[in-house]
């Protein structure tokens, strides 16, 4: 069967706009991960009848029932009174979790004055299960009354998100009886719409698995997920579409689950024993950063100079002065003269140059703002991009550093690397 939830969020606060609804975004996320499927969020004030009434709206059209906030000590706090009388159960108090609670004060809050009404956080209704809660002092609970069941987090944001992963992820696996797995699919060169676009047909006729995009820092991440008895069985599910993925968007494919561009470049350069130089002017330093972000770097990574100026262009990288002044300081001859002169002054196999206009002013030159190139050298060979990234800075230096790590890949791998 598949279950249909419904997540209801207590706090006044909430619809005053003082805060916004992260809860119900984290417990939405998990539940969908269960494919499980949410048809509506409720959020309503801390106020005891319209509780009761958004209860008995979600027992109507919902298997699952998810509350977060209004578990605390204070009047306010109503959620389980509510829930417990919509369903017909008594509060009981739980003497070990008043201990746990009177314990949590001395440990954590270093004897922290505990008022009586804390212990209003040990009434629970009778027979339910307890969510603990080791980051505060409101443990959660579940039940299953009336076909439905009911579960209840507290509302802090960090509190809901543990009690999610500890708890409310393994209740709902137990209720399942599906294995859900996801693989990810990481694309470079094509923007969301365009992947999606290209996807369409296939996209739109899938139940199981799914596939959906996600774009993230210059980057398209496809994640595909599917529901079956067992982890291999969903793999079998999964196989053909990734191959039938691949084979509709080809080589700006670089790799599938737990991988980066530059983890890529990494295992590429040790895989066939090359080395490495990077000279940076936009993206001051990032990809130098990125590329010894992964173990091992050191190895294939010589390292990378930032020259942010004309002038250390010149020092630093031997670029002529007149190059500079002819073409300008964010040109292909200046960005390919960078790349050379980092895999000579280092004695590497690859040099890399990347210069361009990060803004978001311009830089007086003419350039276009978010313009760059991206240049790779061998002892043989070169190759430059010129780019047009978007008119943010940091896009444009994250972008920059992605491009120059996508360039060495498909170097290694034997692919058309620039226009
Ligand atoms: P406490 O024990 O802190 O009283 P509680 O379970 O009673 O926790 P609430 O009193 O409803 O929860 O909310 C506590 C705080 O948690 C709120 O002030 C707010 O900052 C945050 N919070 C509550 N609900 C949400 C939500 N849906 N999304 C994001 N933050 C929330
Ligand atoms: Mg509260």
């Amino acid at each position: 069967m598949t279950y249909t939830a419904e997540i209801i969020a207590v706090g006044t606060e909430l619809l005053l706009g003082t805060i916004v609804n992260t809860d119900t975004q984290d417990v939405s996320r998990v539940l969908s991960e269960f494919g499980i499927n949410v048809f509506f969020h409720t959020v309503v004030g801390d106020n005891h009848e319209r509780l009761k009434q958004a209860v008995e709206i979600a027992k109507s059209r919902a298997d699952i029932i998810i509350t977060t906030g209004g578990l605390g000590p204070t009047y306010d706090d109503m959620t389980k009174q509510t829930l417990a009388e919509a369903f017909g159960k008594r509060l009981v108090f739980r003497e070990d979790l008043a201990e746990q609670i009177r314990s949590f004060f001395k440990n954590r809050l270093h004897n922290m004055q505990m008022t009586e009404n804390n212990l209003r956080q040990a009434e629970m209704p009778e027979g339910c299960e307890i969510f603990d809660n080791p980051v505060g002092t409101a443990p959660g609970c579940a039940f299953e009354a009336e076909g439905k069941h009911v579960l209840m987090l507290p509302g802090p944001p960090r509190e809901c998100r543990t009690m999610l992963q500890g708890c409310v992820a393994p209740y709902l696996k137990r209720l399942s009886k599906f294995e859900i797995r996801s693989h990810n699919i990481h694309i470079f060169g094509l923007g969301e719409s365009m992947v999606e676009d290209r996807l369409r047909g296939m996209m739109q006729s899938m139940q199981n698995p799914t596939l959906a995009p996600y774009a993230k820092d210059s980057e398209v991440m496809l994640r595909i997920t599917a529901k079956a008895q067992s982890e291999a069985e969903a793999d079998r599910l999964m196989n053909p579409v990734i191959a039938e993925v691949r084979e509709i968007l080809g080589d700006i494919i670089y790799g599938v689950d737990a991988i980066s561009l530059e983890s890529e470049a990494i295992r590429l350069l040790t895989e066939q024993g090359m080395t490495l130089a990077a000279a940076e002017s936009c993206s001051g330093g990032l990809l130098s950063k990125r590329l010894t972000d992964i173990p091992g770097a050191s190895a294939v990574f010589m390292g990378g100079m930032i020259t942010y100026s004309a002038e250390s262009k010149t020092l630093l990288l031997g670029v002529d002065e007149a190059l500079i002044r002819e073409k300008g300081v964010v040109s292909r001859e200046v960005a390919l003269a960078m790349a050379d002169g980092a895999r000579l002054k280092l004695g590497t196999d690859i040099g890399i140059g990347i210069t361009g206009v990060a803004g978001p002013d311009g830089d007086g030159s003419g350039m276009e703002l978010g313009s760059a190139f991206v240049a790779l050298t061998t002892a043989d060979q070169s190759f430059c991009r010129s780019l047009r990234l978007f008119h943010d800075r940091e896009r444009v230096r994250m972008g920059a550093a992605s491009h120059a790590l996508d360039m060495i890949r498909r170097f290694l791998t034997g692919l058309k690397v620039a226009d």
